[in-house]
Protein backbone atom coordinates (compact mmCIF):
# COMPACT_ATOMS: atom_id res chain seq x y z
CA UNK A 1 0.00 0.00 0.00
CA UNK A 2 1.31 3.19 -0.89
CA UNK A 3 1.91 5.67 1.61
CA UNK A 4 -1.56 7.48 1.81
CA UNK A 5 -1.56 10.57 4.72
CA UNK A 6 -4.89 9.68 6.59
CA UNK A 7 -6.61 13.12 8.39
CA UNK A 8 -9.96 13.30 9.91
CA UNK A 9 -11.15 16.37 7.18
CA UNK A 10 -11.06 13.41 4.86
CA UNK A 11 -14.08 11.46 7.27
CA UNK A 12 -17.60 12.60 5.62
CA UNK A 13 -20.76 12.28 7.33
CA UNK A 14 -21.96 8.71 5.01
CA UNK A 15 -18.55 7.71 5.85
CA UNK A 16 -18.60 7.84 9.40
CA UNK A 17 -21.90 6.51 9.26
CA UNK A 18 -20.93 3.91 7.70
CA UNK A 19 -17.69 3.43 9.92
CA UNK A 20 -19.40 3.37 13.69
CA UNK A 21 -22.57 1.01 12.11
CA UNK A 22 -21.49 -1.43 9.81
CA UNK A 23 -19.97 -3.86 11.84
CA UNK A 24 -20.44 -7.11 14.04
CA UNK A 25 -18.57 -7.71 17.40
CA UNK A 26 -17.50 -11.86 17.77
CA UNK A 27 -16.86 -13.54 20.71
CA UNK A 28 -13.36 -12.19 20.37
CA UNK A 29 -14.30 -8.64 21.24
CA UNK A 30 -12.94 -7.66 17.57
CA UNK A 31 -15.76 -5.10 15.40
CA UNK A 32 -15.65 -7.09 11.96
CA UNK A 33 -16.43 -5.33 9.11
CA UNK A 34 -19.20 -5.98 6.92
CA UNK A 35 -18.65 -4.13 4.06
CA UNK A 36 -16.28 -4.43 1.11
CA UNK A 37 -12.48 -6.37 2.29
CA UNK A 38 -9.53 -5.56 0.27
CA UNK A 39 -7.34 -8.20 -1.50
CA UNK A 40 -5.28 -8.75 1.87
CA UNK A 41 -8.65 -8.96 3.94
CA UNK A 42 -8.52 -5.34 5.38
CA UNK A 43 -11.81 -3.70 5.23
CA UNK A 44 -12.04 -1.05 2.60
CA UNK A 45 -14.54 2.17 2.06
CA UNK A 46 -14.47 4.72 -0.42
CA UNK A 47 -13.35 8.59 0.11
CA UNK A 48 -13.69 11.40 -1.55
CA UNK A 49 -12.09 10.79 -4.80
CA UNK A 50 -13.10 6.62 -5.19
CA UNK A 51 -10.11 5.92 -3.68
CA UNK A 52 -9.82 2.66 -1.03
CA UNK A 53 -9.24 3.92 2.06
CA UNK A 54 -8.57 1.36 4.99
CA UNK A 55 -11.35 1.75 7.41
CA UNK A 56 -9.47 0.06 10.74
CA UNK A 57 -7.50 3.46 10.33
CA UNK A 58 -10.25 5.69 9.88
CA UNK A 59 -12.05 3.61 12.76
CA UNK A 60 -9.12 4.03 14.72
CA UNK A 61 -9.04 8.41 13.72
CA UNK A 62 -12.47 8.69 14.89
CA UNK A 63 -12.56 7.29 18.29
CA UNK A 64 -9.24 8.74 19.06
CA UNK A 65 -10.05 12.26 17.80
CA UNK A 66 -6.70 12.60 16.28
CA UNK A 67 -5.26 12.47 12.38
CA UNK A 68 -3.63 9.17 11.87
CA UNK A 69 0.38 9.72 12.85
CA UNK A 70 2.42 9.85 9.93
CA UNK A 71 4.80 7.19 8.72
CA UNK A 72 3.36 4.86 11.11
CA UNK A 73 1.41 1.58 9.94
CA UNK A 74 -1.12 -0.23 11.63
CA UNK A 75 -0.69 -2.81 14.09
CA UNK A 76 -3.90 -5.05 14.40
CA UNK A 77 -3.08 -7.18 18.16
CA UNK A 78 -5.94 -9.13 17.57
CA UNK A 79 -4.45 -10.29 14.50
CA UNK A 80 -7.83 -9.90 12.72
CA UNK A 81 -7.83 -8.07 9.17
CA UNK A 82 -11.37 -7.07 9.20
CA UNK A 83 -11.49 -5.77 12.91
CA UNK A 84 -11.88 -2.32 13.49
CA UNK A 85 -12.27 -2.02 17.36
CA UNK A 86 -9.36 0.73 17.91
CA UNK A 87 -8.56 -1.00 21.13
CA UNK A 88 -7.18 -3.62 18.82
CA UNK A 89 -5.52 -1.35 17.05
CA UNK A 90 -2.26 0.66 17.40
CA UNK A 91 -0.01 2.96 15.14
CA UNK A 92 3.14 1.36 14.93
CA UNK A 93 6.56 1.21 12.72
CA UNK A 94 6.94 -1.41 10.05
CA UNK A 95 9.29 -3.09 11.80
CA UNK A 96 7.13 -3.83 15.08
CA UNK A 97 4.14 -4.77 12.02
CA UNK A 98 6.28 -7.19 10.02
CA UNK A 99 7.86 -8.84 13.63
CA UNK A 100 3.61 -9.23 14.34
CA UNK A 101 2.91 -10.80 11.55
CA UNK A 102 6.24 -13.00 11.61
CA UNK A 103 5.53 -13.88 15.15
CA UNK A 104 1.77 -15.15 14.15
CA UNK A 105 3.27 -17.11 11.24
CA UNK A 106 5.47 -18.81 13.39
CA UNK A 107 3.01 -21.70 14.29
CA UNK A 108 4.19 -24.72 12.57
CA UNK A 109 3.34 -25.47 9.19
CA UNK A 110 2.69 -28.83 9.41
CA UNK A 111 0.21 -28.13 12.64
CA UNK A 112 -2.01 -25.81 9.60
CA UNK A 113 -4.25 -28.39 9.20
CA UNK A 114 -5.16 -29.14 12.54
CA UNK A 115 -5.46 -26.04 13.58
CA UNK A 116 -8.13 -25.39 10.97
CA UNK A 117 -5.41 -22.75 8.97
CA UNK A 118 -4.76 -22.16 5.23
CA UNK A 119 -2.22 -20.28 3.56
CA UNK A 120 -2.95 -17.23 1.84
CA UNK A 121 -0.32 -16.33 -0.88
CA UNK A 122 -0.79 -14.16 -4.15
CA UNK A 123 -0.79 -17.16 -6.01
CA UNK A 124 -4.34 -18.36 -4.14
CA UNK A 125 -5.22 -20.06 -0.95
CA UNK A 126 -4.01 -23.70 -0.25
CA UNK A 127 -4.32 -25.56 2.50
CA UNK A 128 -1.04 -26.78 3.12
CA UNK A 129 2.54 -25.63 2.15
CA UNK A 130 3.06 -28.73 0.33
CA UNK A 131 0.12 -27.62 -2.07
CA UNK A 132 1.38 -24.19 -1.95
CA UNK A 133 5.20 -25.25 -3.31
CA UNK A 134 3.31 -27.02 -6.18
CA UNK A 135 1.87 -24.10 -7.23
CA UNK A 136 5.25 -22.60 -6.82
CA UNK A 137 7.50 -25.12 -8.34
CA UNK A 138 9.90 -25.34 -5.63
CA UNK A 139 10.05 -27.66 -2.79
CA UNK A 140 8.52 -26.80 0.73
CA UNK A 141 11.45 -25.73 2.48
CA UNK A 142 11.73 -23.14 -0.33
CA UNK A 143 8.38 -22.49 0.43
CA UNK A 144 8.73 -22.08 4.07
CA UNK A 145 11.15 -19.21 3.15
CA UNK A 146 9.10 -17.00 0.83
CA UNK A 147 6.23 -17.35 3.90
CA UNK A 148 8.80 -16.54 6.46
CA UNK A 149 10.61 -13.71 4.57
CA UNK A 150 7.25 -11.81 3.55
CA UNK A 151 4.54 -12.34 6.04
CA UNK A 152 2.92 -9.10 3.93
CA UNK A 153 1.94 -11.43 0.95
CA UNK A 154 2.04 -14.94 3.01
CA UNK A 155 -0.13 -15.63 5.50
CA UNK A 156 -1.73 -17.83 7.43
CA UNK A 157 -5.87 -17.25 7.72
CA UNK A 158 -8.67 -19.34 9.89
CA UNK A 159 -10.33 -21.63 7.21
ZN1 LIG B 1 -9.89 -7.23 16.87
Amino acid sequence: MKAKQYTLNMINNRMKQKILTNYVVNSNDCWEWQGRLLKLGYGAISGNKQTNLVVHRLSWMLHNNQDWPIGLETRHLCHNRKCINPNHLIPGTRQENLDDLRKQNKIRISQMNANGMELVTPKGVFASIAQASKAYDVCPQMMYRYIKSDPINFYKKKR
